[in-house]
């Protein structure tokens, strides 16, 4: 049987950031030094492949840090933690790596900086993510009040309009975080912000590849976790670039053959948690399917590399 031809679109940069690619080597390395059980607080990164991985190696994963004997180590996720995490756990005397993306990290240390100078924080993403339940955590209760809207912008009361500063989500949509910091400014001019946003390189440059492919692409599909923000908005920001049919899959098992009969190209990309070996396996489907030509749309080169603590790094 002859198979129809098919051009797949290669997204570059997908996949892999440098944050989770720490968090996963922090967990590898933590397990060769210490041996399992490591304990990891929250999945270390948003990707089941990951963490069943990590799991059969010797991982286990937790929610909450009460879950954890005093005696084992314990690492935080790539999301970051509430200050009251290390804080129980240094209390607890426990042996713990903190895996939060630096690019949190940063985020967590502007907050901070703001609080010192006075200023009320109001923080855009989603409520729930383990991410902002990171960061509003960094400050007294009350400090930081969450947007996820332009409409919430309508709505919030801050203590003193004049006193107020703004931070962001790393894995929001450029286009709509744009549009709720036009929305805070528009309200309240005095507010302070980051030069742009906190959006992280990685989200961006994915989501700048997803914009070049995308139109030319008859579907897409993004290979990511449901609970991956950054993985979620790609999807969103493909069918605003004007794909038909942009959808996330897991896993090649994930792919609705039926909804994609009579396509001629699809594009591919992934979100930072999603391994490559899951991409090779997606584009594998598709060669059992269709005749396969590949184009690669590449709109950034990535170079960055985060390096893990130094308790990991001096010799056992
Ligand atoms: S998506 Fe960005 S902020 Fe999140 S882990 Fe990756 S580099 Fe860090």
């Amino acid at each position: 049987m002859t198979r129809p031809p098919l051009t797949l679109y290669l997204a570059a940069p997908r996949g892999f950031c440098a944050g989770v690619d720490r968090a996963i080597k922090i967990v590898e390395m933590a397990l060769s030094k210490w041996g399992a059980p490591v304990y990891v607080r929250h999945e270390i990164v948003h990707n089941k492949f990951v963490v069943d991985d990590l799991r059969a190696k010797g991982a286990v994963f937790v929610e909450e840090l009460d879950e954890c004997p005093n005696d084992r180590p314990v690492i935080f996720s790539a999301h970051g933690v509430p200050k009251a995490v290390p804080a129980e756990a240094a209390r607890r005397e426990m042996l713990f790596v903190d895996a939060t993306c630096p690019l949190v990290s940063k985020v967590h240390i502007e907050a901070a900086r703001h609080h010192d100078n006075g200023l009320q924080m109001v923080m855009i993403g989603h409520e729930g993510h383990p991410e902002t339940i990171g960061t509003m955590g960094q400050l007294p209760e009350g400090e930081v009040i969450l947007v996820e809207t332009v409409e919430d912008v309508g709505k919030i009361t801050p203590r003193d309009p004049e006193k107020l500063a703004f931070i962001t989500q790393t894995t929001l949509s450029v286009d709509d975080t744009a549009e709720i910091v036009a929305a805070l400014q528009a309200r309240f001019p005095a507010i302070i912000g980051p030069h742009k946003e906190d959006i992280c390189y990685a989200t961006t440059n994915r989501q700048e590849a997803v914009k070049a492919m995308a139109p030319k692409a008859d579907a897409m599909l993004v290979v990511g976790a449901p609970n991956s923000s950054n993985s979620k908005r790609l999807v969103e920001v493909g069918a605003r670039a004007g794909c038909q049919y942009a959808q996330l899959v897991q896993r090649a098992t994930d792919i609705d053959w039926r909804a994609l009969q009579g396509i001629r190209s699809v594009g591919i990309t992934a979100g930072a948690s999603a391994p490559e070996v899951l991409i090779n396996e997606v584009i594998d489907a598709f060669r059992a399917h269709y005749e396969v030509t590949v184009e690669v749309v590449e709109t950034a080169v990535e170079n960055v590399e985060f390096k893990v603590p130094r308790v990991l790094r001096e010799p056992a």
